[in-house]
């Protein structure tokens, strides 16, 4: 059998410590290859903010030895629901207790600077070289060049740099394009004003917007992301402060619950984002030397709740593909073969299920049949298993 070794003498460099960039990495080490991984930032971490993990999701840090560590530092929330927004009713209940029993994972709730931890612990084990304040700026074969104007190489460079990813520019020199979406995003400490909000998270939908809560941090606090659609504008950021009269009037007309939100929202530091994407790429291979996972890949709008969740999956099919191949180029050949249809599907997906949501007849939500994540079909796939 080829080893790690041969196949990849001179290792790989994943570029981006992301989510999908460090699953990536410490599922290769793992496989025996020889990583090094390049991060942009001065240090590793992530935006305070939460993210939702489905069970496939899950079954990837599973491949990597961290689901139960990634369990245990977010929330299994045990249901949801979808409400209205002119009166809050209940359209959708859905029953989340038995996640770990249909699908072999738990669902999570979690904030992402924990996630991100975890995995950071996960490529350190392994082995990973980890670099941060590298930030790549073109590449070339194999070959990356870094800001101060060194060069890492190795024989396979991954491009897990996100949706403004510069490794992506190989195969489309196109920027990412505005949606046509904005979020609010910001953390609530859960008062007794929100305790019974987020004993029942969920999604309070309306036309052109939904609000987004769930708990992270052993239900202590609450993720909360108001969506809306907005032309126009299109700084994403972690940096750009939302003003709370603006949120406060584009849900003017909510019901209570959405209020109750909002006003817990504007008494904490609160950030504005355009929801940028990418559009499907033929191919994520190049030249036997150059791929991409995550959202260099395939950045998609979020309302799927699948953007983390195919960035982990890409990471460990693409470590099983190369460890299952005699060659890079089979390895690859392998990863986009198993890998492009799903997310292409899940990225067109995501933005239907935005019109299904904010579509204009919220009164009929839920009455001709659920589309959504887990009916789609989307929680059964086991990246572990997958045949690569
Ligand atoms: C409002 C919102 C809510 C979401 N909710 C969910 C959810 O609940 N569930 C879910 O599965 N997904 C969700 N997503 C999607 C998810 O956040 C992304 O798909 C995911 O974070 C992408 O991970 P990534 O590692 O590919 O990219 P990123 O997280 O963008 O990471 C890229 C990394 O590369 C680094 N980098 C960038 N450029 C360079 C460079 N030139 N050199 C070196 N390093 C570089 C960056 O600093 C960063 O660390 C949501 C997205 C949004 C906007």
């Amino acid at each position: 059998m080829t080893t790690p070794q041969a196949i990849a003498p001179n290792g790989i460099v994943v570029v981006g410590g992301g989510i999908a960039g460090m699953t990536a990495a410490a599922a290769l080490a793992q496989q025996g290859f020889k990583v090094t991984l390049l991060e942009s930032a001065p240090q590793f971490g992530e935006i305070g903010a939460g993210v939702t993990l489905s069970p496939n999701a899950m079954l990837g840090l599973d491949f990597i030895g961290v689901c139960e560590t990634a369990a245990a530092a977010g929330v299994e929330p045990v249901r949801q629901r979808i409400q209205h927004y002119e009166d809050g009713r209940t359209l959708v209940a859905k029953d989340r207790s038995s996640q770990r029993e249909k699908y072999g994972a738990p669902y999570v709730t979690i904030h992402r600077a924990d996630l991100h931890d975890v995995l950071l612990g996960a490529a350190r084990a392994a082995g990973v070289d980890l670099r941060c304040g590298a930030a790549v700026v073109s590449s070339d074969g194999a070959s990356v060049t870094l800001a101060d104007g060194s060069t890492v190489s190795g024989d396979l460079i991954v491009g897990a740099d996100g949706v403004k990813s510069v490794i992506r520019q190989r195969f489309d020199t196109a920027p990412p394009h505005f949606t046509g979406h904005v979020a609010w995003r910001c953390l609530v400490p859960v008062t007794p004003q929100l305790q019974e909000l987020s004993d029942f998270p969920g999604i309070i939908i309306g036309p052109g917007a939904m609000i987004t809560r769930y708990n992270i941090r052993n239900s202590t606090a609450m993720n909360l992301v108001f969506f809306s659609r907005q032309d126009g504008w299109n700084e994403e950021g972690w940096t750009t402060a939302a003003d709370p009269d603006e949120v406060r009037r584009v849900y003017a007309d909510w019901c209570q619950d959405a209020q109750t939100l909002i006003e817990a929202a504007c008494q904490q530091p609160m950030f504005k984002w355009a929801i940028n994407a990418r559009t499907a790429l033929p191919n994520w291979t190049l030249d036997d030397n150059v791929t991409l996972i995550g959202d260099a890949a395939h950045a998609m709008t979020p309302f799927l709740g699948h953007g983390a969740a195919c960035g982990i999956e890409d990471g460990v099919v693409l470590a099983r593909a190369l460890a299952a191949s005699s060659s890079i180029a089979e390895g690859l050949q392998r990863y986009e073969a198993a890998r492009h249809e799903r997310c292409t599907f899940i990225q067109s997906e995501s933005n239907a299920n935005a019109d299904r949501m904010q579509g204009q007849k919220t009164d009929f939500f839920g009455l001709e049949g659920m589309k959504d994540e887990e009916s789609l079909g989307l929680f059964t796939y086991d990246c572990r298993t997958v045949p690569v």
